[in-house]
Parts: C-alpha cells; sequence; structure tokens
C-alpha cells in the first residue's frame, strides 16, 4: 500500500478577503489532489487559517471586535470561496485550534530541551505592517525593504530559534534533493541566499507589544512568533506528538504549494525546524508565481485584488478554473485580465469543448432518437489511439507539475474530434442513409465525449460532471474508467444543455 498523497496550501492570513492569487493557489492544489484521487490514490489535502499576529490584531481593532471575534467571521468566507469553486479539502486547519496551539508549544519544548532555542537581545528594525524585523544592512534607505513604509528602531530580549546551527546540512541537502525545491530558479534562489550567514531566526514577540498569539511555554510574556507558529500546521493538521496513526500513515508531505513570495519560510525554516524535530523533510516545495494586473503583485495592500466571487458569478467556475490553471506555466508569473478570460472562455470553452459535447449528443437525438445504435462495430477508430495517448501525456505532465500541459493535451483531443466531425459529416452519410458508417462516426465521437468527461475531473469538475451526467455516470470517475468501447447498444443518452452558454 503507497503513502497516501499529501498535498498542502500555504494557511492563508485573514487580515482580508480572499482574493484571486489565494483561488490560484487552493485550484492549484485541489487539481493535483482531484488528479491522484482520480489515480485510485489515498488523498489528504489540508487547506486552512493563519490567524495570529499584529497585522490581524490591527484589522479586528480597526472594526472594533476582538481578534477572534473578527478571525472567527473571516474563516466562513474563505470556506464558503472553497465551496464556491469546487474545493474538495479533506481538513481545514485553524491556528487558533486548541489542538494546533498544543503541539505548537509541545514543538517549542521539545527544541528547547534539544538547546536549538535560547534568549538574546534583538536589535533591530521593525516593520509593523509586514511584521518583520530588518537588520540595518537589510533596510532600503532606511525604509522596510519589502513595502518601502517607515520602520521603528526596536531592543529587546526575546527567543531565538538557532537556523545557524544548520545552514550547512540545509544547502547539502538541497543539492542532493534537486526536487526539494520547485521550479530550479527558485532552489537556485535559495542557494544564492544561503551563501550568507544565516540570521537566528527571533521566534517570540513581547506580549506587552502583541497580545494576539499562542504563549510561549512557560513565559506567558512572550507569544510564538506568527510564522512559527503558522509552518507548524503541516504537522499540526496531521496530529504530529498526538500518539494516533495520521501522523505516520500521512507524513512526510508530497507537496508544500506556495506562492514565490513565501519561499524562503518554507525553503529555509520550515526544513531546518523539521530537521531539528528530527522530523523527514516533506518531497516537495513548489511555488507558484504571481497574479499581477497591470505590472503589479494582486494584493490588497496595493488595492487592485480581484474578487473571485465575482468571476465565478459572471462566468461560472470552470471558466475561472480554466484560464488560472491554463495561462501560465505552474511557476511563472500571470498577467490577469478578465478580457482573456472571456475570450478562452469563447473560444476554448464554448466553441471546442461545449460544441463538440452539443453536437454529438444532438446528432444521436436527430439520427437515432438518442439511443446508441447497434453498428457492425468495424475496427477502425481514428480518435482511439488518440485518446489513450492523451491519459499518459496527462499523467506526465501532472506528475512534473504542469497541469497546463496536462490541459493543452486534452484540448488536443478536444480539436481533433471535431475536425473528425467536419471530416465525416455525418449529415452527409444521414443523408445518403449510410446507417452503419454514421452509427460508428457518433459511437466513435460519443466514446471520446465520454472520455473528455473523465479525464477533466481534476481541472474542470463541474463540467466533467455535466457531461458524465449525459452517460449516466454520477460517482466520481476514477482512471478504471477511462477505457475506450464501453457504450452498450440501446443506451439513452439525452442531448445535453450548452455547457458554456457563449459571453457577450
Ligand atoms: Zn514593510
Amino acid at each position: 500500500m503507497n503513502k497516501p498523497f499529501y498535498i498542502t496550501t500555504p494557511l492563508y492570513y485573514v487580515n482580508a478577503r480572499p482574493h484571486i492569487g489565494h483561488a490560484y493557489t487552493t485550484i492549484l492544489c485541489d487539481t493535483f489532489a482531484r488528479f491522484h484521487r482520480f489515480l485510485g490514490e489515498e488523498v489528504f489535502f489540508m487547506t486552512g487559517t493563519d490567524e495570529h499576529g499584529t497585522k490581524i490584531d490591527q484589522a479586528a481593532k480597526a472594526q472594533g471586535k476582538e481578534a477572534k471575534l473578527y478571525v472567527d467571521e473571516m474563516v466562513p468566507v474563505f470556506k464558503k470561496l472553497w465551496d464556491i469553486i469546487g474545493i474538495r479539502y479533506d481538513h481545514f486547519i485553524r491556528t487558533t485550534d486548541p489542538s494546533h496551539q498544543e503541539i505548537v508549544q509541545t514543538i517549542l519544548k521539545r527544541l528547547e530541551s534539544k538547546r536549538d532555542i535560547y534568549k538574546g537581545n534583538y536589535k533591530g528594525w521593525y516593520c509593523t505592517p509586514c511584521e518583520s524585523f530588518w537588520t540595518q544592512l537589510q533596510l532600503a534607505g532606511g525604509k522596510c525593504p519589502d513595502c518601502r513604509r517607515d520602520v521603528q528602531e526596536l531592543c529587546e530580549e526575546n527567543y531565538f530559534f538557532k537556523l545557524s546551527n544548520y545552514q550547512l546540512w540545509l544547502v547539502d541537502y538541497i543539492g542532493k534533493h534537486p526536487g526539494f525545491v520547485l521550479p530550479k530558479t527558485r532552489q537556485n534562489e535559495i542557494l544564492t541566499f544561503l551563501e550568507q550567514p544565516l540570521e537566528d531566526l527571533c521566534i517570540t514577540r513581547p506580549r506587552s507589544r502583541l497580545s494576539w498569539g499562542i504563549s510561549y511555554p512557560e513565559s506567558p510574556e512572550y507569544v510564538v512568533y506568527v510564522w512559527f507558529d503558522a509552518l507548524i500546521n503541516y504537522v499540526s493538521g496531521i496530529e504530529y506528538s498526538l500518539a494516533t496513526q495520521k501522523f505516520s500513515s500521512f507524513w512526510p508531505a508530497d507537496v508544500h504549494m506556495v506562492g514565490k513570495d513565501i519561499l524562503r519560510q518554507h525553503a529555509v525554516y520550515w526544513p531546518i525546524m523539521l530537521k531539528a524535530l528530527d522530523i523527514e523533510m516533506p518531497q516537495t516545495v513548489l511555488a507558484h508565481g504571481w497574479w499581477t494586473i497591470e505590472g503589479s503583485k494582486v494584493s490588497k495592500s496595493r488595492g487592485n485584488t480581484v474578487d473571485p466571487f465575482e468571476i465565478v458569478n459572471r462566468y461560472g467556475v470552470d471558466a475561472l478554473r480554466y484560464y488560472l490553471l491554463h495561462e501560465v506555466k505552474l511557476g511563472f508569473d500571470g498577467s490577469y485580465s478578465e478580457d482573456l478570460l472571456v475570450e478562452r472562455f469563447n473560444s476554448d470553452l464554448a466553441n471546442d469543448l461545449g460544441n463538440l459535447v452539443l453536437r454529438a449528443t444532438s446528432m444521436l437525438d436527430r439520427y437515432f432518437k438518442g439511443k446508441i445504435p447497434s453498428t457492425a462495430g468495424q475496427d477502425h477508430s481514428p480518435l482511439k489511439k488518440k485518446v489513450s495517448e492523451m491519459l499518459e501525456i496527462v499523467r506526465n505532465q501532472m506528475r512534473d507539475f504542469q497541469p497546463e500541459g496536462a490541459i493543452d493535451a486534452i484540448w488536443s483531443v478536444v480539436r481533433e474530434a471535431n475536425r473528425f466531425v467536419e471530416q465525416k459529416k455525418p449529415w452527409v452519410l444521414a443523408r445518403e442513409r449510410q446507417q452503419d458508417e454514421l452509427g460508428n462516426v457518433l459511437i466513435e465521437l460519443l466514446e471520446t465525449v465520454r472520455l473528455l468527461g473523465v479525464i477533466l475531473f481534476p481541472f474542470l469538475p463541474m463540467s466533467s460532471r455535466k457531461i458524465l451526467q449525459l452517460f449516466g455516470m454520477k460517482d466520481d470517475p476514477t482512471v478504471k474508467e477511462f477505457k475506450w468501447g464501453t457504450l452498450k447498444p440501446n443506451t439513452q443518452i439525452d442531448k445535453g444543455e450548452p455547457l458554456f452558454p457563449k459571453v457577450e
């Protein structure tokens, strides 16, 4: 029995409503999770929310609310979006969950007993909006190098985690595991960063400055730094240290999907935390790019967000999923454009896929009253080969983390099937009463449509469902259903509604 496939999104910081960037990360993970379920594997897909820290405290205060009430109201907004866009996660973790907080404290005690944590003075510059400490050298013209805002000088006693103890080990580990940080360009970035001496990580904040966080064990005058707390979710969510089976059966994670802006936390801090705890490394930390609008990153602080709720309202879930999954190569930045989304909707979804499904089912309706004919069953299926090759290409592309390539492979079959209709001209065959040939053409076409419905399940689950319903298939498809030649004579197939009514 293989280890279950364990994939995670980062925990989303709930200081604002989810935007298109959150939707992108989560759709990517959902697609990989669905694909592995489709292959018949057990899957554990975890997402959740990061709920501590200064920015959340500030967001709550701005609304005149207690921090806990504020986060309790934000979490359902995220969950609702995931429901709307077809995200099927197995566990939703919140960093305010009591079990998470307990495990964070257990881990801190363990690291203390291993002398990986010490108390020291921290002198530096602090950027409150970014919750980042910076050294003098890191400042950009005296300002925060991330957001270019003013910083305040700080000197306080805090707990530190000895990242420096593990720097050489990490460089060596990354060098020996080329699949650990992907894509390769990001791996190089991390290795370059690691050429400089690694500073120890300050992992607490005095409660007098920030009260909204997990208490440091036995020193309640400190709260745990929000990143240190949040990263632990990947093991606390599967019950690390709770003496259950869950952790040993799911760990190590197969994929931690992250945005490229939080790669350092995931490819430097996190592996070192795991190493210090003697926990095995995850297989892959996979960094995707940013969606930009007119050249700048989509983010709350830049005020150029795209509301995924609105996009789904206007064009449907699968239009959003198709656009985000297909428009950029995973790892690269994309420039978000609603006009382009509409263009792809009309050409790829409505014209190519939608038309194919409608044509195939309406011709069966028109020429055979919607019933699969029995024919002489000649064995000359030009689409069959193309369809079975598609499965292998999709499998390889997904293994290489290239969902856009998988979608290209599927659409090459969609287009081939449309060309097949043009070449065979079923309407001419009908006029000339070549019933056997007409029947064969339609069966061939409908087999292709059905298998497209099967393979689309991880990518466009709503469309997949609608297509498969035409064939009387109600359950989630798996690779076992990906078999050519199972349409039985006399099966009734209704002419469906258009899958993607065109957008003006
Ligand atoms: Zn800043």
